[in-house]
């Protein structure tokens, strides 16, 4: 199918056949190829354009084809600004998961940590995470950055507009510096664009 043109295996495109989607989305047209490429990238995108996809998938792709021992470290980390959003990309990402099957964990303030430190024990391929609870476990040291490999800032825009700057910047300090780096957001403002100058190496850009 035509997700299979963009460069995802053939496993991933299952799982999204699966779903039911037959074509992608402009966003996930345009993000897919550049982020299997590497680049860093700057999305401004609404929620229902398919945005999760559209970082979700190559990001499974690329953390399935380079397998790693990862020992019990992060390889890569969602941060998103609300519970209910991590649980849905949560969801999403398990979803494209069925055949690869990688090691996905979701953390969010509001619950009990004790469990969530034990599923982190021997790290994870993605976690998916509000600041305050990751940075809550990383100080229980549940949490390894050494051998972290990407980065996605979801919805930053509200990351932002929720308070998040200090966590975002003190995650910023604890992260390895190669690292790709992603960011989503609804709107682009000055705000952003710094945040962006902080954490994207030589982003491109893509608006829908
Ligand atoms: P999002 O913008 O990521 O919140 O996605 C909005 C909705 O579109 C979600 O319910 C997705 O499951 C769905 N979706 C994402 N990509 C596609 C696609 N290529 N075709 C059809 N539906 C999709």
């Amino acid at each position: 199918n035509n997700f299979l043109q963009l460069g995802l295996v053939k496993d991933i495109c299952f799982a999204v056949a699966d779903r039911g989607y037959k074509e992608p989305t402009q966003i996930q047209k345009s993000a897919i190829p550049l982020l299997l490429n590497n680049n860093d990238l700057i999305g401004v995108a609404q929620t229902g354009t398919g945005k999760t996809a559209s970082f979700t998938l190559p990001l499974l792709n690329k953390l399935f084809l380079n397998k790693v021992n990862r020992d019990n470290g992060i390889r890569s980390l969602i941060l998103v600004p609300t519970r209910e959003l991590a649980i849905q990309v949560g969801e999403n990402v398990k979803h494209y998961n069925k055949y690869i099957k990688l090691k996905i964990n979701t953390v969010l303030g509001g619950v009990n940590i004790n469990p969530q430190m034990i599923s982190l024990r021997g790290g994870a391929d993605i976690l998916i995470a509000t600041p305050g609870r990751l940075l809550d476990l990383f100080d229980k040291n549940a949490i390894n950055f050494k051998c972290l490999e990407t980065l996605v800032l979801d919805e930053a825009d509200k990351l932002l507009d929720l308070g998040f700057e200090d966590e975002l910047n003190r995650i910023h300090s604890l992260l390895p510096n190669k690292v790709q780096t992603v960011m989503f957001s609804a709107t682009f403002s000055n705000s952003i664009n710094l945040l962006s100058s902080k954490f994207l190496k030589d982003p491109v850009e893509v608006r829908i």
